[in-house]
C-alpha cells in the first residue's frame, strides 16, 4: 500500500492548493454520480479531496468504501473526516486504526452534530465531547496523521460570540491540529477578519477557506439556516434574478470571484464543496486558468 502524503507537507509546500469534498452516497443513482464527479475531476488532480462522515455513524462504511475507491480508481490523496457522534473513544479508535491500514494519513477530525431531533450534543457513555478531544486521541496514536479541523468564520452557532468559539478553537490547534478548513462563507471579508482574529488569539496553522458554488437559492438558504453562514444581498438578488436552471452558473460565478480574491489576499488555496457534483468546480478551474 502506497503511503499517503500528509496535507501538512502540501500546505508546507507553498503553493495555493485546490481541494474537494465529497459526501457518501445515499443509493445507487447517487453512487453513480460520485463516480461520474471523480472522473471528470481526475485530469485536474486536486491536491486532496475529502469524504464526509455522516452522523451517528450511519455512513462509516461507505465512507470508507468511496475513500479507497477516490485513492485507488482516481488516484486522489484521501481524507475521510470522522466525528464523534454516536461511537466511544474504543470505536473511534478502531476506525482510526482501519484508516491506517488503509493508508491514510489524513483526518479531519470532528465533534459533529447532535443527531436529527436533538438540539444539544451529547457524547455517549465512553466517548468524546469536542472537537478537541478528537484532535487529541489522533495526535497520541496517530502521531504521523495531517489533522484538520472545522473553523467558523461567522461563528460556530452554539458558540455564545466569537471571542469564546476562538478560544475553542485554539485548544484544537493546541491538540494537534495541522490546518483549519472553514464553513461555508460568501463575503470574502468575513474569512479574512476570521483569520487576523485567529492569528490575534495565537492560532497560525494555515486556514483554508471552504466554499459553496451554489447550485439553487432554495438549497443554499437551507444550508445556511443550518450552519448560521448568512447570504450577502448581491447574491440573493443574482439568484433570485434567475430561473432555477441557471442558478447554478451564479454560483459558480460568485465562488469563482470568491476564489480569485481569497488567492489575492494570500490565502493557502480553496475546498470546494462540490456536493458530488463537477460542472461548476470545472467551471471555476476553467476561469482561474485566464488569469
Ligand atoms: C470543514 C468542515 C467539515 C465538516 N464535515 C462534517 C462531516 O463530515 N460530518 C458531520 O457530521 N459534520 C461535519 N461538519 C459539521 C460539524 O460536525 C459541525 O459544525 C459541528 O456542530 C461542530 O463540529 P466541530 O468539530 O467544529 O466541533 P467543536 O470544535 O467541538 O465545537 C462545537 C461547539 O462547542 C464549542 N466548544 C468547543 N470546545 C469547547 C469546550 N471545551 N467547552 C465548551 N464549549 C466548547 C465550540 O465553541 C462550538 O460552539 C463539518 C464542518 C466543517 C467546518
Amino acid at each position: 500500500m502506497a503511503k499517503g502524503k500528509s496535507i501538512r507537507e502540501f500546505l508546507e509546500a507553498g503553493k495555493p492548493l485546490f481541494s474537494v469534498e465529497f459526501f457518501p452516497p445515499q443509493d445507487e443513482a447517487g453512487g453513480e454520480r460520485i463516480l461520474a464527479t471523480a472522473k471528470s475531476l481526475t485530469p485536474h488532480q486536486p491536491d486532496f479531496v475529502s469524504i464526509t462522515y455522516g452522523a451517528g455513524g450511519g455512513t462509516r462504511a461507505t465512507t470508507m468504501r468511496y475513500a479507497r475507491i477516490l485513492r485507488e480508481e482516481h488516484g486522489f490523496e484521501v481524507m475521510p473526516h470522522l466525528t464523534c457522534v454516536g461511537h466511544t473513544r474504543d470505536e473511534l479508535l478502531e476506525i482510526l486504526d482501519d484508516f491506517a491500514e488503509a493508508g491514510f494519513c489524513n483526518v479531519m477530525a470532528l465533534r459533529g452534530d447532535p443527531p436529527k431531533g436533538e438540539t444539544e450534543f451529547k457524547a455517549v457513555p465512553g466517548g468524546l465531547r469536542y472537537g478537541s478531544d478528537l484532535v487529541a486521541l489522533v495526535r497520541e496514536r496517530f502521531p504521523h496523521f495531517g489533522i484538520g479541523v472545522g473553523g467558523y468564520p461567522e461563528k460556530h452557532p452554539e458558540a455564545p460570540d466569537m471571542a469564546t468559539d476562538l478560544s475553542h478553537l485554539k485548544t484544537k490547534v493546541d491538540a494537534g491540529a495541522d490546518f483549519i478548513t472553514t464553513q461555508l462563507f460568501f463575503d470574502n471579508r468575513d474569512y479574512l477578519a476570521f483569520v487576523a482574529s485567529c492569528r490575534k488569539s495565537g492560532i497560525e496553522i494555515p486556514v483554508l477557506p471552504g466554499l459553496l458554488p451554489v447550485l439553487s437559492l432554495g438549497q443554499v438558504k437551507r444550508f445556511c439556516d443550518m450552519c448560521g453562514t448568512s447570504i450577502p444581498g448581491g447574491l440573493r438578488r443574482k439568484l433570485e434574478a434567475e430561473d432555477k436552471k441557471d442558478q447554478p452558473e451564479i454560483g459558480a460565478r460568485w465562488a469563482l470571484e470568491q476564489v480569485r480574491g481569497l488567492l489575492r489576499e494570500g490565502a493557502p488555496g480553496f475546498h470546494l464543496y462540490a456536493l458530488n457534483q463537477s460542472a461548476s468546480t470545472l467551471a471555476i478551474l476553467e476561469g482561474l486558468k485566464g488569469d
